[in-house]
């Protein structure tokens, strides 16, 4: 879920003016996304011009999403690999992801996104299985929360040295900082955000976009 924006509307708006640049295409396919019950799911159009401008950022070519919905934040980061850049992209609903195939297919990136539908953990246990250890530059966290954990650690084993980790929801609409909040998805964030503050494994920072975004560089 998106979750409660942190930024005054006025501000908002204003980066919205002069920062935001999307596409027609992707702007079809947020308003058609946004009649979905669980539309509040989807990246801010600023975050996901963020993320692709991390992944150019990083010379991504070989990128893992684990949480793909209708597709918006795959084809951000698509749009900006190079041409033999991939995307593993995990999810495990059929109906979300027909609209993401369908965009995809659109803005001509289809080749470049590899859609294994199914719990993203079996996915990213495959790639260890498979001894893809330090083979990929970026994955992006955007799924059920309670795994994020784990998502964190494959994550860690699947990355190159200097490979980027990205994480959504860490600030959770703010509840992460309530200590009255004892619901699974909260204790699961407040304790990732904890443990990735102190692991030395990783340099790190957490930026106050959407509804946080924690970047976890491997060291
Ligand atoms: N990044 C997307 C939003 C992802 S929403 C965007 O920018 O639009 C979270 C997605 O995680 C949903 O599509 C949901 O189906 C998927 N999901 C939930 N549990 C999962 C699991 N165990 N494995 C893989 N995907 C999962
Ligand atoms: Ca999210």
């Amino acid at each position: 879920m998106a979750g409660k924006p942190f930024l005054p509307d006025h501000i908002r708006d204003y980066i919205a003016s002069v920062s935001v640049r999307e596409s027609d295409l992707m702007r079809r396919l947020r308003e058609e996304t946004a009649p979905l019950p669980r539309a509040s799911m989807q990246l801010e159009p600023a975050q996901a011009q963020f993320l692709a401008l991390l992944a150019q950022l990083i010379g991504a070519r070989r990128t893992i999403e684990i949480g793909v919905f209708t597709g918006y934040s795959a084809l951000a980061v698509a749009l900006g690999l190079p041409a033999d850049g991939k995307i593993i992209a995990c999810d495990i609903d059929e109906g979300y992801t027909a609209v993401a195939r369908r965009y995809w297919k659109e803005a001509g990136v289809d080749h470049m996104i590899d859609l294994r539908l199914r719990p993203a953990m079996e996915t990213l246990h495959e790639l260890l299985q498979q001894k893809k250890h330090g083979w990929f530059d970026l994955v992006f966290i955007d799924a059920d929360k309670s795994n994020y954990e784990g998502y964190y650690e494959c994550a860690l084993e699947l990355l190159r040295p200097g490979g980027l980790i990205v994480i959504d929801n860490t600030l959770w609409s703010g509840r992460v900082t309530d200590p009255a909040e004892k619901d699974v998805d909260t204790l699961a964030l407040k304790a990732l955000n904890q443990k990735i503050f102190a692991d030395s494994r990783v340099t790190m920072s957490m930026i106050p976009i959407g509804d946080g975004m924690t970047l976890a560089m491997k060291r």
